[in-house]
């Protein structure tokens, strides 16, 4: 686990400034959905906490040190995206073992962290499976499972369930709240659907072009949005 900090984080693509001047602060074990409409910078934002991306300027600190120059493997964080792309030669257990086995872990290490994390998500029974013979609901918990099996500081997820049917997607959302709850990893999930973060979030961050409009919790946000964007966007009646 691990509190995560933006102090006046700018990103530019170019001489196209996608993120002004982001100050964040993220506590320890803390469910924090990032949400607003396409194009907002979401996904840059994670990244650049994932160090998927450098920052123009700004810091962002893990657990109070600065992480700006270091690597995603050294900032123990563990991303989710939407196309969770599994390796279809391998099993489930393969596929969730794999990075740890390139990461040079024993053998028998892996193989109690993958069951370890097939136990928390219900996979057990499918671990000798080929991802052919999954359903799109157990494939994204297999896709959850290989960042779970790494054990990470902290879970960054961007739009998990965006490829899911509706009654797929609530049932994930139910899963990945219940996931929570067990490790309590400090977790930032971006999402474009309100009622996705209302349910999961401890706080919700309303971004809109790149800046902070608003950050509170669920019941905060609705009942006080700070102006008409948060209001429109959360669907509270202001
Ligand atoms: P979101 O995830 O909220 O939909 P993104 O973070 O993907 O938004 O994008 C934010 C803005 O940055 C958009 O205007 C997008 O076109 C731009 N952008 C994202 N990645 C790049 C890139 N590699 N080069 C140039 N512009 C980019
Ligand atoms: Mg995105």
């Amino acid at each position: 686990m691990a509190s995560v900090e933006l102090r006046n984080v700018r990103k530019a693509y170019a001489s196209l400034e996608v993120i002004h001047d982001i100050s964040l602060a993220i506590e320890d074990g803390q469910f924090i959905a990032l949400v607003g409409p396409s194009g907002c910078g979401k996904s840059t934002l994670l990244r650049m906490i994932a160090g998927l991306e450098e920052i123009s300027s700004g810091e962002i600190a893990i657990d109070g040190m600065v992480v700006n120059n270091l690597t995603p493997r050294e900032r123990n964080v563990a991303m989710v995206f939407q196309s969770y792309a599994l390796y279809p030669h391998m099993t489930v257990a393969e596929n969730m073992g794999f990075n740890l086995k390139l990461s040079g872990f024993p053998k028998a290490d892996i193989e109690s962290r993958v069951n370890e994390a097939a136990r928390m998500l219900d996979l057990t029974a499918l671990l000798g499976r080929k991802p052919a013979q999954l359903s799109g609901g157990q494939r994204q918990r297999v896709a959850m499972g290989r960042a779970i099996v790494r054990d990470p500081a902290i879970f960054l997820f961007d739009e998990p369930l965006s490829n899911l049917d509706a009654k797929l997607r609530v049932q994930m959302r139910s899963e990945i709240k219940t996931l929570h709850q067990k490790v309590k990893t400090t977790s930032i999930y971006v999402t474009h659907d309100q009622i996705e973060a209302m349910t999961l979030a401890d706080k919700i961050v309303v971004l809109n072009q790149g800046k902070v409009e608003q950050t509170g919790t669920p019941l905060q946000l609705y009942k006080r949005p700070a102006n008409l964007f948060v209001a429109a966007f959360i669907g509270s009646p202001a």
